[in-house]
């Protein structure tokens, strides 16, 4: 018999679908939530204005389940990077990264979580972590939800700001996405706003599709990385497929009605996008698609052969897509120490479990 379905992955909409089917009220629905997501119970039993029959209910068709929290690196005023353990004995990472982290200093509440969605990727990205181990498989609604539900634990706090900018593709595991994203901006729910919440891709446009068509404002950013197909098709293999003459005009429809600019995520690497050539290319898209740029030098990865450029070489980067008069922010990756990048803690952790095993292609 397969577990029983997570509480913490069910919609309002599906809490009410199942609850109306047994006879119960809308209010029901509401309370049953307020137990969940407000007051944090963790047992159908601590539910107690609910009728024993309809904790007996809930009982027998859904569960509580946290996730196994492995390992935490960093302290608590600065990223945090923690690993947890699926049931099925998958490794997710989710980094927890406070305002005070930030490196414009800003002062405020602000806890931002970078969540994964999926062990590993299929998506293959030359430079990144999480792609060398391929795809294992989707997280579900609840294994994406548990990672916040950890985090929060873990800092003690709320965390009040989402990037989907852990392991993997989100909008290649959109339906499980669609329905986390119900979840924490309800106001049942998380109630974490929409407009707080960002979503990475490196470039899935039927993916992008979708999200165009989704009627909250999530913000969006694209992996970029190339201005040019002949630089994208050499680092991320999403190109040979989607190549810009079709990611743009999807992201210019994904625009189209909506107030926000998107995010070009672009990592700067030695020798391969790093000219002022690359730069003023990387113009002419952010022109065309009203977007901001943010520069990340790129985060060495052990056993890949992808270097950062010098800082004066990024720096001069930055300023030529400034002088343009495009909005550009350059981070440097948070805790490059703990292995903050995308993928690269559960590789590390992989490896070890692994060492020898024919099946590890790291
Ligand atoms: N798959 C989605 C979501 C992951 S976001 C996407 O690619 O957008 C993770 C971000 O970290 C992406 O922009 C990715 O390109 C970037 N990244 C991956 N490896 C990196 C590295 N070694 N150094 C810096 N950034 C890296
Ligand atoms: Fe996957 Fe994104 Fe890494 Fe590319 S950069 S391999 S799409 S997680």
């Amino acid at each position: 018999m397969p577990p029983l379905p997570l509480i913490t992955a069910q919609t309002e909409e599906k809490l009410l679908a199942f609850l109306t089917e047994h006879g119960h009220t809308k209010f029901r629905v509401q309370q049953v939530m307020d137990w969940v997501w407000r007051k944090r119970v963790t047992s159908f039993d601590a539910m107690t204005n609910l009728s024993p029959g309809l904790r007996t209910l809930l009982a027998e068709n859904f569960r509580f389940h946290s996730p196994e929290i492995v390992e935490i690196h960093g302290s608590a005023d600065t990223t945090r990077k923690f690993l947890t353990r699926m049931e099925d004995g998958s490794l997710v990472e989710s980094v927890i990264i406070p305002a005070a982290a930030a490196e414009d200093g800003e002062q405020s509440d602000r806890i931002t979580l970078c969540v994964s969605s999926q062990v590993g990727c299929a998506f293959g990205c030359k430079f990144c972590a999480s792609g060398l181990l391929g795809l294992k498989r989707n997280l579900t609604t609840g294994e994406i939800i548990g990672q916040i539900l950890s985090a929060e634990t873990i800092a003690g706090k709320r965390v009040n700001n989402l990037v989907f900018m852990g392991m993997g593709e989100p909008l290649s595991n959109f339906d499980n996405l669609e329905d986390a994203l119900e979840i924490i901006t309800s106001h049942r729910g998380l109630e974490i706003g929409a407009r707080h919440i960002t979503i990475s891709t490196s470039g899935f446009v039927p993916g992008l599709k979708k999200l165009a068509a989704y009627p909250r404002q999530i913000r969006l950013a694209v992996s970029l990385h190339g201005a040019t197909d002949e630089v994208r098709d050499q680092i991320m293999p999403v190109n040979k497929k989607w190549p810009l003459s079709q990611l743009i005009p999807a992201l210019e429809e994904w625009g189209r009605d909506r107030n926000q600019m998107p995010t070009l995520e672009y990592i700067l690497i030695k020798d391969v996008n790093d000219s002022l050539k690359d730069a003023s290319q990387l113009v002419r898209i952010a022109k065309k698609l009203h977007a901001k740029v943010n520069l990340i030098p790129y985060n060495t990865v052990e056993g890949l052969p992808w270097e950062r450029p010098s800082e004066g070489r990024c720096r001069a980067f930055r300023d030529a897509v400034h002088k343009a008069r495009i909005p550009v922010t350059m981070r440097y990756e948070k805790g490059h120490d703990i292995n903050a990048a995308c993928g690269q803690l559960r590789l590390r952790k992989e490896k070890e479990n692994n060492e020898g095993s024919p099946g590890c292609r790291a």
